[in-house]
């Protein structure tokens, strides 16, 4: 079927990638990734046609294209640059999987990608800025017709560090940010994390999400403050895109629900941390191409048993 005429329930933008990824269990040299595809697979398990937003080089494999479609993920905002080699990345994880080193960040076909929102698209209300070039989350911005509902934003230490003034500005238009715990102490200089949550909520984001890996993550907004663990996993292969598969998770949640309250913002970033959980058991995006419906629900209800007690106060 073409779906080239679909109008997707939520935008994704963010980069589409090979990457080379070393962890304390094993070694690929060349495996598909990026946040765009990790972000859209995860979303594409709560709402239909997710579209990406990206470009890749001809040397991208086609099969992996034809699965992002078979997840109903539109691609017509994916440009595919001739004679261009695809955006690269290397890293390696250290022994604990918490942290890890970049080895190499090739932007390739993306150092000179100018991003153009498919005119039926802009009028989306759910926009996910994956992690990507800010002056290109920008671009993508300043293409909608209309403000979406809701904008959810992702970024990494790459563009804190070279990227500060851009990324500043697509802070001031966004609704949700979504990072690491590192990468929030790094963007405000602030060691603690309430402190670090009460700075960047001060630079534009309504709500901000902190990631911390195996740790859980919180959820700050005005003065509240969620925090929801990660699940204890038996086997943890690979974190990487664990936390695109969140922002993926949780924005797809919450274009699939159309509620931004609070209150369900708490349940999205437990459908974000359920999709993340599955992200890190094999290398790159592999277990996310084929998950059932009730293999996602044991995920939530392990959070629910996971999170749930009865404790009696004293007056
Ligand atoms: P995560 O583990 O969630 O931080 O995401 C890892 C994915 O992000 C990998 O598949 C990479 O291709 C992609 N990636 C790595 N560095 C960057 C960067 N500087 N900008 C955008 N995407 C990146």
């Amino acid at each position: 079927m073409n779906n080239n005429n679909l109008c997707p329930s939520l935008i994704i933008v963010g980069t589409v990638a090979y990457d080379a990824i070393e962890t304390p269990f094993g070694k690929v040299d060349k495996v598909v990734g990026g946040a765009a595809s990790y972000a859209a697979l995860s979303a594409s398990y709560y709402t239909q046609y997710p579209g990406i937003i990206s470009v890749i080089g001809d040397d991208f494999n086609r099969d992996f294209l034809l699965d992002l479609e078979n997840h109903n993920i539109l691609l017509h905002g994916l440009e595919i640059k001739k004679g261009g080699k695809s955006f690269f990345w290397s890293g390696r994880y250290r022994a604990d999987m918490n942290s890890r080193d970049t080895l190499a960040t090739e932007l390739n076909v993306l150092a000179t990608f100018t991003p153009v929102v498919p005119d039926h698209w802009r009028r989306c209300a759910y926009l996910l800025l994956g992690n990507l070039m800010p002056s290109i989350q920008n671009a993508v911005l300043n293409q909608m017709e209309e403000r979406p509902r809701i904008v959810v934003m992702d970024t990494m230490n790459f563009w804190i560090e070279s990227a500060m003034e851009d990324l500043k500005k697509v802070l001031k238009r966004v609704d949700v940010l979504a990072i690491n715990d590192e990468e929030a102490r790094q963007l405000s200089r602030e060691y603690s994390l309430v402190m670090a949550a009460r700075k960047i909520l001060d630079m534009g984001p309504r709500y901000l999400v902190i990631k911390k890996g195996e740790n859980g993550a919180l959820l700050f907004h005005e003065k509240e403050v969620f925090f929801a663990p990660a699940l204890p996993l038996e086997e943890v292969f690979d974190p990487t895109g664990a936390g695109d598969t969140f922002a993926g998770g949780f924005t797809g949640y919450l274009a699939s629900t159309g509620d931004t309250s609070f209150d369900n913002m708490k349940r999205a970033v437990l459908y974000g941390s359920a999709m993340a959980s599955f992200c890190v058991e094999k290398f790159g995006p592999e277990r996310l191409l084929n998950l059932t419906r009730s293999e996602i629900d044991d995920r939530l209800r392990q959070f629910i048993n996971l999170t749930q007690f009865d404790i009696q106060l004293t007056e």
